[in-house]
């Protein structure tokens, strides 16, 4: 195991351990449920939005250790940034855990979800919260499922 891996793996751990951002937020401009019913995981992802910035980013729900990660690496990364960046982000990583793409220069932060790929069963995992964000974006649905 590289020394990269070991630090990723640590960073996935801590966040699912504490997750960041771990709440509700009462008055939310965007609220999508996320289910991924091949692991189980459930969430409730809330933005709030401020014109064209999301000034607040929060979650909720119960997920395993990378769903749980990934959501609170995905609240952190978008708070304070314009909604459309949100939506390149969304881009950037999904490709990421696809194994299309191999960097997100804008937040290197999520370059710990990279290691994901090497596991696709788990992809889905670290998938959800970020296809929950686009629906939170674009407003099409309420209710997101990975299936
Ligand atoms: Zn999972």
């Amino acid at each position: 195991m590289s020394d990269l891996t070991e630090l990723y793996q640590q960073m996935i751990l801590d966040h699912s351990k504490s997750p960041r951002n771990f709440r509700s937020i009462q008055d939310a401009t965007s609220q999508v449920e996320g289910y991924n019913p091949l692991c189980g995981d459930k969430l409730t992802l809330y933005l709030k939005l401020d014109g064209e910035t999301i000034v607040d980013a929060a979650f909720e729900g119960s997920g395993c250790a990378i769903s749980t990660a990934s959501a609170s690496l995905l609240t952190q990364s978008i708070k304070g940034k314009p909604a459309s960046e949100a939506s390149d982000l969304v881009n950037k990583v999904i490709d990421l855990l696809t194994g299309k793409g191999e960097e997100v220069e804008a937040a290197p932060k999520l370059m710990v979800l990279s290691g994901v790929k090497q596991f696709p069963s788990r992809v889905k995992c670290a998938a959800l919260c970020w296809h929950s964000l686009e629906q939170a974006l674009t407003g099409e649905s309420r209710r997101v499922s990975t299936e």
